[in-house]
C-alpha cells in the first residue's frame, strides 16, 4: 500500500512485492556484476538487493561473503566497537507479543532502577572496562514520566570509578515527541536507536495488540522527529522472524532513502536482532518467519553491500559462533557481557526480569580475548560524537575512506586503556602482541604518530584521541 500521508514514511509494499516477484535476476553474470558494483562503495538498488537475497548457489554465496568482507575492511578496517546495554526499567504499557516486558505478562517481576541503583550498575560496567552504554527501557516510566530517562542519562555520565567513566550514552526508548527529542539531544546522547520491528503493516498490527506501540505511523516517523530535533545519529533496526526478511530489508532501504532525501544523511547504524525466546511469549518461541543461520549471514552481507557507510550492530542475542561469522561480513559494533534485566550487572536481580534469553554469555574480557585472536582491534572509541563528527560530517569523512584512519588509531588508544586498567593477564599478553603487530604493519609516519599516543596512555593519561 502506498501511503503518501505526511504523517508517515511512505513504504511502498506493492513495489517491494513486485520487485521480489518479477525483478529478481538469478544469472551468475548479473550477480557478479552486482558484487563488482558493490565494491565501488556506492550502495545497491532495490533490484540488486532483491537478487542478492535470492542467491543460494554455494560458490556465489562465498563470493558474496568475500565481497562483503572486502567492503567492511575497506571502510571500517579491523576495529570492532564494544558497548553494553543498560536496562533501567522493564515497566511497559504495550502488548508486543514477542516481548517478556509486555504489560499483561505476569511471569516477569517489574522494576525501575532508582538513580542510586543506576549508579551502581554503571560502576559495575565501568569496572569491567566499558566506555559506551546503550540505555534501554520499556514504554512506561516511574512517576516523573520521561524525565526519568533524562535523570538516568545524567546519572550515567556523572559516574567516575577508578580511571574510568562512560563517555557515550546511546538510547533505545519508545518514540518521543519533538519536544522530548530536543530534551534528549540536550542530555548529550550519542545515537537514538529504535527498531521498526516489522515494516509490514498488517504483521505489525497482528503482533502489537495493545498500547501506543500499536500505531505503526507514530513509530516509523520517530526518526524524522529525532532528526528534526537535531539528533544527527539515529539507529534503525528490524526484529527478524516476524515477517519475510527479503521484504523487510527492501522496506528498510525505503526508510533509509526517505531519511537521506529529507535530511541529507541516512541512519548511523542498523541493528539486526533475531527473535529470541522470551519468558511468557509463545510467539518468540515459534517465530512466524524464522531466519536460518545462513540467511542471517546473508542479511548482514547484503546490508554491508547495500549501505556500506552505515554501522551494523550485533547483540549478544546471537551465539559466539554466529557473532564471529558475521564480524567478518560487515558488523562494526557489538555488545559484550550483556544482561537484559534491570539490576543485572550488580547481580542482585534474577533472570525472571529479563527481556529475552541471550546467546552469548561470555564476559567482556573473554569477548575481547576472542576478537583479538581473530585479528580485530577491540575499540571503546567515542571520539566522533564528542568532536561533533556526527550525521553529515561523519559521512563526509567516511565516504572518502578517511574515517578508517581515525578509527584505527582511536581503537588502539582505547584498547591500550583497557589492557592497562582492566584486562586479565592472558588478554593483556595477547592484546599487546596484537598491538605490536598492527603498529609494525603501519607506514612509518602513521606508526610514529600512533606510538606517541599509545605512550601517553601508557604513562597514565586517559581519553586520548584524534
Ligand atoms: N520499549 C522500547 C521499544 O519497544 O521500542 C525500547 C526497548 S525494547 C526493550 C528494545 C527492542 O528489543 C525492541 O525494539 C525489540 O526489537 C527487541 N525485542 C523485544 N523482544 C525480543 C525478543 N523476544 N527477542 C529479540 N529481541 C526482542
Ligand atoms: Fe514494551 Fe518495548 Fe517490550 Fe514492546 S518491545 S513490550 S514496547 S519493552
Amino acid at each position: 500500500m502506498l501511503n503518501t500521508d505526511e504523517n508517515t514514511v511512505p513504504i511502498n509494499e506493492q513495489q517491494i512485492f513486485d520487485t521480489l516477484k518479477n525483478k529478481v535476476r538469478k544469472d551468475e553474470i548479473y550477480i557478479r556484476e552486482v558484487l563488482a558494483k558493490a565494491l565501488d562503495l556506492k550502495g545497491l538498488n532495490e533490484q540488486e538487493i532483491a537478487s542478492l537475497s535470492a542467491v543460494s548457489d554455494p560458490d556465489l554465496l562465498k563470493e558474496m561473503f568475500n565481497t562483503a568482507k572486502k567492503v567492511k575492511e575497506e571502510i571500517y578496517g579491523k576495529r570492532l566497537v564494544l558497548f553494553a546495554p543498560l536496562y533501567v526499567s522493564n515497566l511497559c504499557k504495550n502488548e508486543c507479543l514477542y516481548c517478556a516486558f509486555r504489560r499483561s505478562n505476569k511471569l516477569v517481576r517489574r522494576k525501575a532502577l532508582s538513580q542510586e541503583e543506576v549508579r551502581q550498575e554503571v560502576e559495575a560496567l565501568v569496572e569491567q572496562g566499558h566506555k559506551r552504554i546503550l540505555l534501554v527501557a520499556g514504554e512506561s516510566y516511574p512517576s516523573e514520566g520521561f524525565d526519568y530517562i533524562l535523570k538516568c542519562i545524567e546519572t550515567i555520565y556523572s559516574v567516575k570509578k577508578g580511571r574510568g567513566e562512560i563517555r557515550r550514552v546511546n538510547v533505545n526508548v519508545a518514540p518521543l515527541t519533538l519536544e522530548e527529542f530536543k530534551e534528549l539531544k540536550s542530555a548529550k546522547i550519542g545515537t537514538y536507536q529504535l527498531f521498526q520491528e516489522t515494516y509490514h503493516r498488517e504483521t505489525y498490527g497482528k503482533v502489537h495488540i495493545g498500547g501506543v506501540k500499536r500505531d505503526f505511523d507514530w513509530r516509523i516517523t520517530a526518526m524524522d522527529r529525532a532528526m528534526e530535533a537535531g539528533i544527527d545519529d539515529v539507529g534503525v533496526g528490524i526484529l527478524f522472524g516476524l515477517f519475510d526478511w527479503r521484504f523487510e530489508i527492501l522496506a528498510l532501504m525505503q526508510h533509509i532513502r526517505h531519511l537521506e532525501k529529507k535530511f541529507g544523511v541516512g541512519p548511523h547504524t542498523i541493528s539486526v536482532p533475531r527473535l529470541e525466546p522470551a519468558v511468557g511469549s509463545e510467539l518468540s518461541a515459534h517465530p512466524p518467519y524464522p531466519v536460518s543461520d545462513i540467511d542471517f549471514r546473508k542479511i548482514v552481507a547484503i546490508l554491508r553491500l547495500a549501505v556500506p557507510y552505515t554501522g551494523i550492530i550485533m547483540s549478544t542475542r546471537e551465539t559466539p559462533n554466529i557473532r564471529r561469522e558475521t564480524f567478518a561480513l560487515g558488523v562494526s559494533q557489538i555488545s559484550a557481557g550483556s544482561r537484559t534485566n534491570p539490576g543485572g550487572y550488580t547481580g542482585r536481580e534474577e533472570e525472571d526480569m529479563s527481556q529475552f534469553s541471550l546467546g552469548d554469555h561470555r564476559s567482556l574480557d573473554e569477548v575481547i580475548y576472542d576478537i583479538s585472536q581473530l585479528g580485530y582491534i577491540p575499540s571503546f572509541c567515542t571520539a566522533c560524537y564528542r568532536l561533533g563528527r556526527t550525521g553529515v560530517d561523519f559521512m563526509d569523512l567516511a565516504k572518502p575512506g578517511l574515517i578508517k584512519n581515525h578509527c584505527e588509531i582511536n581503537a588502539l588508544t582505547t584498547f591500550v586503556e583497557y589492557l592497562e586498567d582492566y584486562a586479565s593477564p592472558p588478554t593483556k599478553e595477547l592484546g599487546w602482541k596484537r598491538i605490536e603487530e598492527i603498529l609494525s604493519s603501519m607506514p612509518e609516519g602513521r606508526r610514529n604518530k600512533t606510538q606517541k599516543l599509545i605512550d601517553r596512555v601508557k604513562s597514565g593519561e586517559r581519553d586520548v584521541f584524534v
